[in-house]
This record gives C-alpha cells, sequence and structure tokens, in this order.
C-alpha cells in the first residue's frame, strides 16, 4: 500500500475520518457541482423519458441503442473497476486510450474521481471511511436504520459533505496522461454518451421522433439507469448476506448476488472481489458468470492485454494471505499500483 503512506492530511480534513478524506473546500464545491449537473440531466431526462414512452411510444431503435449501449458502458466500468483501481491486467497506450473512452462514457464520475472512491472504499470497506457503505454515513456516523444506509449506499452518498483526494488516494492516474486527458474532457463523453451518439443513431434510422426518443430514452434514462445497477454492488452486495452469500469470510457486509452480477456482468461477485481485489476474472464457481472478467481474458487470448492478475500470479507472488484464505480483505487491493508507481520511479 505504497501509494498512500507517509502522507499528511489536507486542509479540509475532518479530524474523525482518515486521511485522504476531504469535508470542506473547494473540492467539496466542485464534487456537488459535477453532481448537481450529471444527476439534473439524468434524473431530468428520465422523467421526461418515461413521459415521452407513453406519451409518443418507443420502437426498436430507441430500445436497441438502450441495450447496445447499456452493455458497452457496463464493459466500461468493468474496464474502470478492474484495470484502474485495481489494475488487474496492463495494456499498451492505445489500449489504455479505448479503455479509459469507454469507461468515461459510462457518466459515473472522472476517472480519477472514480479510481479514488473505490480504492478509498476497499481501505475502509463498510466502516468508517468507507465512501458508500450501507452502516456509515459520510461522516463515520453508524446508521441505525438499515434502510438508510441501504439508501445511502445505493445513490445518498453522492451528496455527503465529504469527496475523496485524488492527490492521495490516485497518484498514478494524476501522474497518467491518458487517464488525465479522459478526466479532464470528461464531459465531452458525458455528452457523446448521454445525447450525441444516441440522437445520432435514433436519427439516422427513425428521423427526428426517434432522435428526440433516442436521447431521453438510450442515452439520459440509460445513464441513469445503469449508474443505478452498478450502484446495487454498493447496497445489495454489502448488504452482510441478507441478499446473496458469502462464499469467504471477510471483515466486511460483502456479498456474492445473483442479479447483480448478471445485470454488472460479473461486479455483483462482490465478496469474492473483496477477498481478492486485484483478481482480473472474479468466479470462483460455474454458477458465478463474470462476462467482464471472461472479456479481458479473451483480450488476452488476442494479444491486447497482457500481465492478468489472477489465482497462478497470486501462488507466484507468494503473498502467504493470497494463499491462506480467512479473514483477511484488501491485503492485495493496492499492489498493482504500487508496482507502477515504482516501475515509473515516483
Ligand atoms: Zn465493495
Ligand atoms: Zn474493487
Amino acid at each position: 500500500m505504497t501509494v498512500i503512506e507517509g502522507v499528511v492530511p489536507e486542509a479540509g480534513a475532518d479530524p474523525k475520518m482518515p486521511p485522504g478524506v476531504v469535508v470542506e473546500g473547494p473540492l467539496v464545491d466542485a464534487k456537488f457541482l459535477d453532481s448537481y449537473i450529471a444527476f439534473g440531466f439524468m434524473i431530468g431526462g428520465s422523467i421526461a423519458a418515461l413521459v415521452w414512452a407513453f406519451w409518443q411510444g418507443i420502437g426498436w431503435v430507441e430500445v436497441s441503442v438502450f441495450v447496445g449501449m447499456f452493455l458497452l458502458t457496463t464493459v466500461g466500468i468493468g474496464f474502470m473497476h478492474r484495470y484502474f483501481v485495481h489494475r488487474s491486467f496492463r495494456c499498451g497506450p492505445v489500449m489504455r486510450t479505448i479503455l479509459a473512452a469507454i469507461a468515461t462514457l459510462a457518466v459515473q464520475g472522472s476517472i480519477l474521481k472514480w479510481v479514488s472512491n473505490h480504492r478509498r472504499h476497499h481501505l475502509h470497506s463498510d466502516k468508517p471511511g468507507d465512501v458508500h457503505s450501507p452502516y456509515y454515513d459520510g461522516v463515520g456516523n453508524r446508521y441505525a436504520s438499515f434502510l438508510k444506509g441501504m439508501s445511502h449506499a445505493q445513490g445518498g452518498w453522492v451528496w455527503d459533505q465529504a469527496t475523496t483526494d485524488g492527490a492521495y488516494y490516485a497518484r498514478d492516474i494524476l501522474a497518467d496522461p491518458i487517464a488525465m486527458f479522459f478526466t479532464r474532457t470528461r464531459w465531452y463523453w458525458y455528452a457523446l454518451s448521454a445525447v450525441i451518439i444516441p440522437g445520432a443513431i435514433g436519427y439516422a434510422f427513425g428521423g427526428v421522433h426517434s432522435m428526440i426518443g433516442c436521447v431521453l430514452f438510450s442515452g439520459l434514462f440509460r445513464s441513469y439507469i445503469m449508474t443505478m445497477a452498478t450502484s446495487l454492488v454498493n447496497s445489495v452486495c454489502h448488504s452482510d448476506g441478507r441478499y446473496g452469500y458469502r462464499r469467504f469470510e471477510t471483515n466486511d457486509g460483502t456479498t456474492n448476488e445473483f442479479v447483480t452480477t448478471i445485470l454488472t456482468f460479473g461486479e455483483g461477485l462482490h465478496n469474492n472481489h473483496h477477498r481478492f481485489p486485484r483478481d482480473a476474472y472474479l468466479s470462483h464457481a460455474w454458477y458465478e458468470i463474470d462476462i467482464n472478467g471472461l472479456i479481458i481474458l479473451g483480450l488476452g487470448k488476442l494479444g491486447l492485454v497482457h500481465d492478468i492478475f489472477g489465482v497462478g500470479a497470486r501462488r507466484r507472488s507468494a503473498a502467504p494471505d493470497a494463499q491462506q484464505g480467512g479473514a483477511v480483505a484488501s491485503q492485495n487491493a493496492f499492489d498493482g499500483v504500487a508496482e507502477d508507481l515504482r516501475s515509473a520511479g515516483r
């Protein structure tokens, strides 16, 4: 965990919260502005999409673009998670550019923000300091009500008076010109995903009527629904076995849950993931269907990505906790990041 050692908390840090969490100042203001704009468009667009669907109807063009963009961005968040956060494989700059583009098209925040938040989540999983736990709110107070906690994990956390310091959690991303290009230009990619691509396809196949339907239903509404599907990982897959099952006794409330796993292409195998955070392929049984993992393995077979981390690499690295199982979590969540920083001499 070299990446987060030896850093003094910045101004705006809350003494009750772990370092790397900022509770006031320009970083928090910027986070709120991003959230207001993105969710304003997505929620406003979703309401308009439902009105349009009942009033004007939607056809095969709108449904096809919805499904196509949902699948593409679900794979994109898989790359965001397994490549940019956990470095579960490696690839060259062209491939990294493609992965960064698809990840940013998901309209779930910039690579810098997503990576920082998710690393903080692993480090403090279901403890004070977690970004989106069903058990603790944004400033580390325990929830008395399971329902309140679940709604915080599912989406309320976005409105917390707290944000994650990228300089603390994601120095590798800050030093990566490709990831930072997509971080700076995120709004163009959100507009492409939620408006321009669906609108252009709609116009090409059905004129102005399909164009409006596609922007509302297949662009804005789809972005919101897809974000909510991803968020099931934060709520349902941290429900401490209320939904799904726990294959490993980790020191958090993670579970593997079937419906979330299908909707997120494998990210719902979240107990497996917290146990072995750097694994590229999350399935430990035939009924654990990890489409994103299979895509990464397929890209490896094609030679487009390499050094795919998995059970073999765990054995070779011979970290004792990686071989023995038991109640250990997040031990190797940042090993790949530390390796990258070392090899780059940072
Ligand atoms: Zn988690
Ligand atoms: Zn993770």
